[in-house]
This record gives C-alpha cells, structure tokens and sequence, in this order.
C-alpha cells in the first residue's frame, strides 16, 4: 500500500512534532495493521524525557510506543491466522526465533531481540505498522482496540505471577501501585488469590487498587509498610517488587515469611543493588526476576475479552495522537495522577 500516513515524530529530549512517514512495506510472513490505540508506557516517558535509557541513546527523528492495538489491513502471503478487518494486538518484542533460548520457548530472553520502539526501531504511534504475523494476536470478538493495547503491560503481570509459582491459598505482597501492579492485582485475584497487599506512596493509584478489590492498601508515606504487612499476615509468601527502588527491594525482603518468594518486576535506575542477604538467608527465602513475557498476549486477550481482568480501570488518562506531546508532558508533571494514559491515533 504506497503513501503517507501521519506520525508522531519525536526531534529530541522533550520534543514531538506530527510529521508524515511513508506506509511500511509488509513482507510474506507480516502483517500490516492501521493502528487504532497505543498505550504510553515508562519506558516511553523515560526515552521522552532524556533521549535515552541506560546505554540505548536515540537518534532522531524516531518514534516512541510499543504497545499498540489495531486492525489487520492486509497480510503477507504466507499468513493464514489472520485476515484483513480482524482486530488485533502487536506484541512488540521481535525475537529471532531460531536460537537456542527461543527453541527452549523462552523468546523473551533471546540474544537478537528487536524490540519496538528502541533505538534504530520506529514504535508505534504512527497509522500504520508493518509487524511478523506470529506476534499479532487477533482479539475476541467485541474488543475494544483502547483496550486490547493494554494487553502488553497486563502480559507483564500474566508473566510475573507465573514465574512466581502462587498457589491457590498463597499470599502476596505487591510493592508499586502503577499499571504493571494494579495488572499483578488483577491477575492474583482472577487466580482466586484473595489475601493481596499493596504499597504505593501515591494516593490515586492506591484509590484505583482498593476499586479493584485489593484487600490491604497501605501508603508507604504514611505508614511503615513492612511492620503492618507482617503484623497482618505474618509475613508474605511473594512478593512482587514492581517499582524498581532501592526502598521497596529491602521492604520486599522485610516483609516475606519463611521461604517466601521475592518476584523483581520493576526494572532499576541503578544495575546494582544492595541486598540484604543475611535477611533472606534467615528465612531460606529466593528472589526470581520476571522480564517483560512469553506466550502471555493469548492469556491476556482472553482475559481481557471475557472481561475476567478489567484493564479499562486502569486507564486514568486519554489523548488524541497529534497531542502526544501533552501527553507525556502532562504525564511526567502529574505523574501522581496518572495510572495509565492510552492515545488514540
Ligand atoms: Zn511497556
Ligand atoms: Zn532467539
């Protein structure tokens, strides 16, 4: 399909004019989606602010967003699952799917991974996108696209609560009241998980997790987390370190009972981290790491289509495509009134 489609073209730290692209090229074996909704993520507020996260440094023009959603407008010949009309989320990490990490099934892990959105990778705020058809996922019928995008971070949670081996009966901790956490919440208690703590020292967010059912919402600036955590339960059997702080890590070993399980799902500012691991050591307690996911998006969209997991609450925030640059302005100013903001292209 030749011509132009509109983008949101980001020309530097803090800067994002609409501009024009030409529509992608779809190879045999892709998918060309026009793009309805995409959800504006951390990462993307990150790479808005500096240009940069950690040694990925951006050239510009480029263009932010990885999690979209949309409808098929055409497909390669090679593909059969999918057809034109059908609506669709876009898992955003290409990986090769050849190596030995992907033949083991663990793709979020492979060495060659292209993730959209990083540098030298155009995301996804654009009309259009042309992406391989084994990592576009069509939705259950009635679906909406603003909510079908939120399919990527409720993939995250999907994926962190499986690492995390939570039995039926289980208690967990969830440290960060974002949308990463409130995703975690949501798939612990779609999993009949009832006794679920959740620490944030964000009003709102807090407010948003006791709408959805959370049992215990504790503001860390209030109170001492983990001394009413542990006078309530005795200590956690996991927990789920969603903010990547410093803090929140140590609270999250304070606060597990023996054996307990910490999950790391916030990715930190700084690579390394104090551990106090005398303080696991006590309780033969483990942390495991959970990192973005793998074979989640069908579990997600199911969820997400039956409405088991009501991603919609989770959205505080929605703005037009050509006023992306409000958007995460407003985003990184409010950050304490803002869950999740989905754009619509
Ligand atoms: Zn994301
Ligand atoms: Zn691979």
């Amino acid at each position: 399909m030749a011509g132009k489609m509109k983008a949101a073209l980001m020309m530097g730290p803090g800067k994002i004019e609409m501009g024009e692209l030409p529509i992608p090229e779809y190879g045999d074996d892709e998918v060309l989606v026009k793009i309805k909704n995409v959800g504006v993520c951390g990462a993307d507020l990150e790479f808005f602010k500096a240009g940069r996260i950690g040694g990925w440094v951006l050239e510009f023009p480029h263009v932010l967003g990885h999690e979209p959603a949309g409808v098929v407008e055409a497909v390669g010949k090679n593909v059969k699952h999918l057809k034109s009309g059908d609506v669709v989320a876009i898992e955003p990490g290409k990986a090769c799917f050849k190596c030995p990490t992907c033949l083991e099934g663990r793709y979020n892990m492979c060495p060659e991974m292209v993730f959209m959105s990083v540098p030298g990778v155009f995301g996804a705020f654009r009309e259009y996108l042309a992406w391989p058809a084994n990592l576009v996922f069509k939705t259950m019928s009635g679906t909406d696209t603003a909510d079908a995008c939120l399919a990527e971070p409720l993939a995250v949670g999907i994926h962190s609560v499986s690492q995390s081996g939570i039995k039926f009966g289980q208690s967990a901790a969830i440290l960060g009241s974002g949308c990463i956490g409130l995703c975690v919440a949501q798939v612990l208690m779609a999993q009949g998980i009832s006794e679920i703590y959740i620490t944030d020292h964000n009003k709102v967010r807090l407010d948003k997790a006791k709408a959805l059912g959370v049992k215990h919402v504790f503001n860390d600036h209030d109170v001492d987390v983990v001394a009413e955590i542990n006078k309530l339960s005795c200590g956690v059997d996991k927990v789920f370190e969603c903010t990547g702080s410093q803090k929140a890590a140590a609270q999250s070993i304070g606060m597990m009972k023996t054996s307990g399980v910490m999950v790391v799902v916030g990715m930190y500012g700084e690579a390394t981290q104090p551990v106090d691991l005398n303080g696991l050591l006590m309780k033969e307690a483990s942390i495991i790491t959970s990192f973005r996911y793998c074979h989640n998006y069908p579990a997600a969209l199911q969820a997400i289509g039956t409405g088991t997991i009501k991603v919609k609450d989770i959205v505080s925030h929605r703005y037009m495509l050509d006023q992306l640059q409000e958007a995460l302005t407003m985003n990184i100013q409010n950050k304490k009134d803002v869950t999740k903001i989905v754009i619509e292209i």
